[in-house]
């Protein structure tokens, strides 16, 4: 149910001084799909971009955008980087139009090896972007192919030194685990040529079958199989232990980055700030709410165009609720949780009713607690998912 922009006004009055400082941008957009993806997106065409702009104007216009003054910026998708430079610089005028970019301290935009080019790098960095993640995956021709990317692992380094010479510093690079047919010795020798590169960022994901996927039939027909339990942990811990080795220390359960280096855009989500997210199935948090777009182009379009927000879901956390969620997200991060500060903020005293659980998990080297900080160790981020699914 799309609602009138009105009721988004009441929500932003209503957070008074908790405007969100990070701006989320969905471009619904990519070349082809990937075999695994459930990321709401689009084949590009040149008239569904242009509606997709104008319509994103219009959301804009109605989230009261005169006083956002952002300090991030994150452009995802999709793959944002599938726009051509003409596209990519109306969504910056349109960005720029909308809200006040004069106080942004990190803008990202996530890009494809195959979709980036040196034009598209100068303008991207001569508008403002400060990070670029590239969607690389693997180096393995093999493993690429199982996943269905369009690039192979020599577009990956061809798109890298491009962005190198285009001026940016923090380059980042996301890889995957647990591909079909992905051995812990494939991984390892990923990690080695994603280090070979000496990016400022990587983001490491474990690949997860999802439901309504190609690579969810492969799996259900028996022709492909998710790598096993014992592979997984293996390579997260060796990708763990190369990267920090290498200078790249681990900040999230995910994602390791050269000091100063990490993106302040996703810290601010885990520390469970504010943020807006503009475009297609574009996910926000503002006034202590959480709210979600229609994953759905022609939906988003036929909401704004009747001046209607095309929100489709919306939940609001209170109490205990509220801080328990702040738990499980800052116990992603390495920095953890003060629960001295927890407790006085929100009234939960996890040490008193968790107690327990915390002392088991520091018996098995999965926490540790520094003084009234908590903080899973890299054994406790291998098995985040029971842990964090106690707490809730
Ligand atoms: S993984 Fe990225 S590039 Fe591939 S279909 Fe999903 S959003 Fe598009």
């Amino acid at each position: 149910m799309a609602e009138n922009g009105a009721r988004r006004l009441e929500v932003y009055r209503a957070a008074g001084s908790v405007l969100p400082r990070g701006l989320y941008v969905h471009v619904c957009f990519c070349s082809s799909f990937c075999r695994y993806c459930d990321f709401y997106s689009e084949i590009r065409t040149p008239d569904a971009v242009a509606a997709y702009l104008c319509a994103l104007e219009r959301e804009l216009a109605l989230v009261c955008p005169v006083v956002l003054r952002p300090a991030t910026v994150y452009f995802g998708g999709g793959t944002p980087s599938v726009l051509l430079p003409g596209e990519i610089e109306a969504l910056l005028r349109i960005i720029g139009r909308a809200v006040n970019l004069g106080g942004v301290e990190e803008m990202t935009f996530e890009a494809n090896p195959e979709s980036l080019d040196a034009g598209k790098l100068r303008m991207l960095a001569s508008s403002g972007a400060t990070r670029l993640s590239i969607g690389a995956q693997s180096f393995d021709p093999g493993t690429l192919c199982a996943l269905g990317r369009r690039h192979g692992p020599d577009e990956i380094r061809r798109a890298f030194d491009a962005a190198r010479t285009a001026g940016f510093r923090n380059v980042g690079l996301d890889l995957m685990y647990g591909a079909p047919g992905q051995t812990p010795a494939g991984f390892r020798r990923d990690i080695e040529a994603a280090l070979s590169l000496d990016p400022a960022h990587v983001s490491v994901y474990a690949l997860t079958v999802e439901d309504g996927t190609p690579l969810a039939e492969a799996v259900a027909a028996g022709k492909v199989s998710p790598a096993p339990d014992e592979h997984m942990r293996a390579m997260y811990l060796d990708a763990c232990d190369m990267l920090e080795s290498a200078g790249l220390l681990q900040y999230e359960i995910s994602n390791f980055a050269r000091p100063g280096c990490e993106c302040r855009h996703n810290l601010a989500y885990w520390r469970r700030a504010p943020y807006l997210g503009v475009g297609p199935s574009a996910a926000s948090f503002v006034g202590g709410e959480r709210y979600r777009n229609a994953a759905d182009l022609g939906k988003y379009r036929r909401a704004l165009a009747a001046g209607k927000l095309p929100i489709v879901e919306r939940e609001r956390l209170e109490g205990e609720r509220a801080a328990r969620e702040e738990v499980i997200l800052r116990l992603r991060t390495r920095e953890g949780l003060d629960l001295d500060d927890l407790r006085r903020r929100t009234g939960l005293d996890l040490a008193e009713v968790q107690g327990d659980a915390i002392r088991t998990w520091i018996g098995m080297g999965l926490a540790r607690m520094e003084g009234s900080r908590l903080s899973l160790t890299r054994h406790g981020f291998c098995v985040s998912n029971s842990i964090l699914s106690e707490l809730v």
